[in-house]
């Protein structure tokens, strides 16, 4: 069991806690990043990045390992895979306390917990989560070799996602409740021009079904309410995110409606000292460079903070 006092705590080592560990260790504040699973956060999850500048095209494991590296240079101290049992609070000074007993405090957390995938929650999707559905290209995608897939969603992820499955796939066919898309207009138009690619527009999956293995997707016209079926090998679905916030959930910080943290210009919560960056707070755009923008406005308001506590 150990205690240990450090300057600033983030919760999340995703792109926005990543950055942050970067600047506030780079300024010589003594850091730790704690993640309750792997650094890098949904960046592993991407195949292919594309849009983050600097490069034409990267895969989201080099990104993160890339940034893990780079906060590490700088004396930054990543804890992969905690259990944490319970983050209080306080007025001056914040504590968290891990399962193995370990607690660490500090006068400022960044909280950067992140997103992750939502689910359709229509019949057979958890019975074939894993055994046809995945919500992940890069960790599933080669499993599709030659098959005919379905990708579920109108967003950024999935037109982007559909297109770097067809790496792997014979035939991709994007279902989506609308008659237009919400992804950006290269994404689209990247998903409309490849030849493997086709589309169910204005519907919902009513249901999944299978043997051992998915076999089919039941779909519902939302416009005629006509029922079809498709014979698929594999789903993937990605229809938009949930920020990573239960752990606050009955503390004081303050949540919207959608259980996302509300901050101020600073990027400070509602309590003093305690910042969010990042997926997990309110922000019309979810992307990873706006997610390292916010790492830096965290990371440089809570050095500031902490420089005024001395
Ligand atoms: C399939 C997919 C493809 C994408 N493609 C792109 C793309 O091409 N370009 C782009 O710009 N964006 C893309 N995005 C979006 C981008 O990845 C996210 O906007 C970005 O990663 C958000 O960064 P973050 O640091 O806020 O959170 P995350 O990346 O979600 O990281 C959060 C981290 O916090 C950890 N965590 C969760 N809960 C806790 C807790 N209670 N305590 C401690 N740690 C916790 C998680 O383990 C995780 O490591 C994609 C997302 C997905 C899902």
């Amino acid at each position: 069991m150990s205690q240990n006092q450090y300057d600033v705590i983030i919760l999340g080592g995703g792109p926005a806690g990543l950055t942050a560990g970067i600047y506030l260790a780079r300024a010589k504040s003594n850091v730790l990043i704690l993640d309750t699973g792997t650094p890098g956060g949904q960046m592993i999850l991407t195949y292919e990045i594309a849009n983050y500048p600097g490069f034409e095209s990267i895969s989201g494991y080099q990104l993160s390992s890339n940034m893990a590296k780079q906060a590490k240079s700088f004396g930054c101290t990543i804890k992969s895979n905690v259990k944490i049992s319970e983050i209080n609070f306080g007025k001056d000074i914040h504590e968290i306390a891990l399962e193995n007993g370990d607690t660490y405090s500090a006068p400022a957390l960044i909280l950067a917990t992140g997103g992750r995938s939502r689910m359709l929650n229509v019949p057979g999707e958890t019975e074939y989560k894993g055994r046809g559905i995945s919500y992940c290209a890069t960790c599933d995608g080669d499993f599709f070799q030659d098959k005919e897939i379905i990708v579920v969603g109108g967003g950024n992820s999935a037109l982007e996602e559909a297109v770097s499955l067809t790496k792997y796939a014979s035939k991709v066919t994007i279902l989506h409740e609308f008659d237009h898309f919400q992804a950006f207009e290269q994404a689209v138009r990247e998903a409309k021009e490849h030849p493997k690619i086709n589309f169910i527009m204005e519907s919902h999956i009513t249901g999944f079904y299978g043997d051992e293995n998915l076999r089919k997707v039941q779909y519902k016209n939302l416009k005629t309410g006509v029922e079809s079926e498709l014979s698929i090998d594999g789903a993937f679905i990605f229809i938009g995110y949930e920020a990573n916030t239960s752990a606050f959930k009955d503390s004081d910080v303050k949540l919207n409606q959608w259980n996302e943290i509300i901050t101020d210009e600073k990027l400070q919560t509602n309590i003093p000292g305690v910042f969010a960056a990042g997926d997990c707070r309110t922000k019309q755009f979810r992307q990873i460079t706006t997610a390292v923008a916010d790492g830096t406005v965290a990371a440089l308001n809570a050095l500031n903070y902490v420089r005024e506590k001395k």
